[in-house]
């Protein structure tokens, strides 16, 4: 083990033991976190959201004037690229949403991501092996903050625990290619900022998410720079809408009925 990754490990595991036992968190009415544990329902959906995108993978890399990211310009010739959320659409989280104590805190996931190995959302790993086969270089794009704990110097201690993450489910990854929520200074919450700087590089052929800020921008009701107004449920509606040619075709969106930025919007 990384000694940096021991001084991480060490900081969390402190944190960790101030804790009362996991309890489960479950109750009846709680159909979405149900729903992702135990319908096979919801792995059929994922499996077919990537099976779709698989099928599509050989035309979205062949036409060099495609780009999954609306104004993309001047893309044709760059190396092919796709850009990941990370949880819930590669990584599943529902053994942590079912056991963590209420409320959530960002620590308490860190703790949770690295005494547990990472699971798959079923579909993501044969769909990153053929892209990466085909010659598609692969983003992972989280709102997972960088910030700094306790006893460590590292000003992102959570990059490793990210990249732990992915690696856990099958597919290798790099410092390079997995970008958290502001590891640099203009990467706010708002992903477009970081969907952009990858499109400078690379011509970037499909999006995946659980969220609907993984594909448009400006659509939390808790708005980060460069955004400045709050989404609603209707604006967010709208965007949807505006999109529309996107879902399916270039756009690949992942269910997620237990937490994200629909929770706020009303
Ligand atoms: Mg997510």
């Amino acid at each position: 083990m990384p000694c940096r990754f021991l001084s991480v490990f060490v900081f969390v595991l402190m944190f960790a033991s101030c804790t009362t036992t996991p309890v489960a968190h479950a109750p009846d009415r709680d159909l979405g976190l149900l729903w992702v544990k135990h319908a096979a329902e919801y792995e059929a959906v994922t499996r077919q959201v990537y099976q779709a995108a698989r099928l599509a993978l050989p035309r979205l890399i062949e036409d060099q004037f495609w780009t999954a990211l609306p104004g993309q310009e001047d893309a044709e010739g760059l190396r092919p690229a796709i850009i990941f959320d990370m949880d819930e659409t590669v990584v599943s989280g529902i053994d942590f949403q079912l056991t963590h104590e209420r409320p959530f805190e960002n620590w308490k996931h860190e703790a949770w991501s690295m005494a547990n190995t990472a699971s798959a959302v079923p579909g993501f790993v044969r769909f990153a092996v053929a892209a990466r086969d085909a010659g598609v270089e692969l983003f992972f794009v989280t709102n997972r903050p960088c910030e700094p704990i306790v006893g460590s110097n590292d000003p992102c201690p959570q990059q490793i625990i990210a990249m732990t993450d992915i690696v856990e489910t099958g597919i290798e990854t790099d410092a390079d290619h997995v970008m958290l929520a502001f590891e640099q200074s203009d990467w706010t919450k708002e992903k477009a900022v970081r969907r952009q700087h990858i499109a400078r590089t690379h011509r970037v052929i499909m999006l995946f998410g659980d969220d609907l800020s993984d594909f448009i921008p400006c659509v939390r009701a808790k708005p980060a720079a460069p955004c400045t107004e709050a989404a609603t449920a209707d604006s967010r509606r709208r965007a949807v809408e505006q999109f529309s040619d996107y879902w399916g075709n270039g756009w690949y969106v992942l269910p997620n009925p237990m937490h994200g930025s629909w929770t706020s919007a009303r």
